[in-house]
């Protein structure tokens, strides 16, 4: 199925098939959402991208799409593709050694016949840790040939050694249900560490915490510091809600209570919807173009 054919998430995809035109796409990723979420044929979209025998590009943008139906295509769909191997659970409901092992020993050679090999894992959170731990080392050492897309519905399930190596992209359906753990814990720990000091050179220490998982600023790279906003905007949106004595049944976040109520401590009175514009804002300029480095530095220093 094609960038074209699949329905919602118009931002990844856009975001996607210009990474691919751009030759920017990072060589590890993980597409979390649940199985009707559209990940799995995002990640199908990715691999016929790059290797369809008649790709087209729309309204001239450098937006690149696969046709969907030429032999490349249809193989791709199928999972027959010598140079798009699809892992996926046996029977037993786990990924073993063996088959990671093939796909990592595949991805040192260069494609067969198409112009890049995309090793998809689903339901990834299946593997077994031996079997994490071998990939590992090819997440860490990424071959230019090879991009490694790891779908699942719950990320939070992998190593986290293996997360760490991975940009996430979130396939969630609306706000609230299946929150991205690892954008969350980032921006928790930014507005403790933002809570404890007004010092801003400490501040920028968090900005760099923030940016950990951020390569060259480019597209990916902007989600990636957009879903820590988005998450941050959640926090404060919750402290807020704590601040105030409000019910608690309003937070989005009810299983970090605990915290919030510390956090609340010091983002007492206006402190804590004026970050909350500021995140607001923040996340306004990143769609407006503005470099991700800035953007991120800026942010903590209005917290
Ligand atoms: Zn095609």
């Amino acid at each position: 199925m094609p960038f074209h054919d699949i329905q919602g998430h118009r931002r990844i995809i856009d975001l996607l098939s210009r990474s691919v035109q751009r030759g920017t796409l990072p060589p590890s990723l993980i597409f979390a959402g649940s199985s009707a979420s559209g990940a799995r044929p995002t990640a199908i979209a990715v691999a016929q991208a790059f290797n369809c025998l008649e790709p087209r590009t729309r309204n001239s943008e450098p937006v690149l799409d696969a046709c969907g139906v030429c032999p490349a295509c249809v193989r791709i769909a199928r999972g027959v593709h010598p140079d798009v191997p699809i892992v996926e659970p046996a029977e037993t409901g786990l990924i073993r050694l063996d088959p990671v092992r093939d796909v990592i020993d595949r991805a040192a050679y260069r494609p067969f016949e198409g112009r890049r090999r995309v090793v998809i894992i689903d339901d990834a959170d299946a593997l077994l840790p031996q079997a994490q731990n071998a990939l590992l080392k090819t997440l860490e050492e990424p071959t230019s040939s090879s991009v490694f897309i790891l779908v699942t519905s719950k990320p939070d399930l992998l190593l986290p050694t293996v997360r760490s190596r991975c940009i996430r992209l979130s396939f969630a359906q609306g706000a609230g249900d299946d929150v991205d753990a690892d954008a969350r814990d980032v921006a928790g720990r930014v507005l403790s560490h933002a809570a404890t000091t007004r010092d801003a050179a400490r501040r920028l220490d968090a900005a760099r915490d923030l940016l950990t998982r951020t390569g060259a600023g480019g597209a990916i790279d902007r989600e990636q510091l957009a879903s820590h906003l988005r998450a941050m905007g959640a926090l404060l949106r919750d402290i807020e809600v704590v601040g105030t004595g409000a019910d608690a049944a309003l937070l989005s976040n009810p299983d970090l209570k605990p915290e919030l109520t510390h956090l609340a401590g010091s983002y007492r009175g206006e402190r804590a919807s004026a970050a909350y514009a500021a995140v607001d804002r923040a996340l306004a300029a990143l769609d407006r173009n503005a470099g991700v480095k800035a953007v991120a530095d800026w942010v903590v220093l209005q917290l």
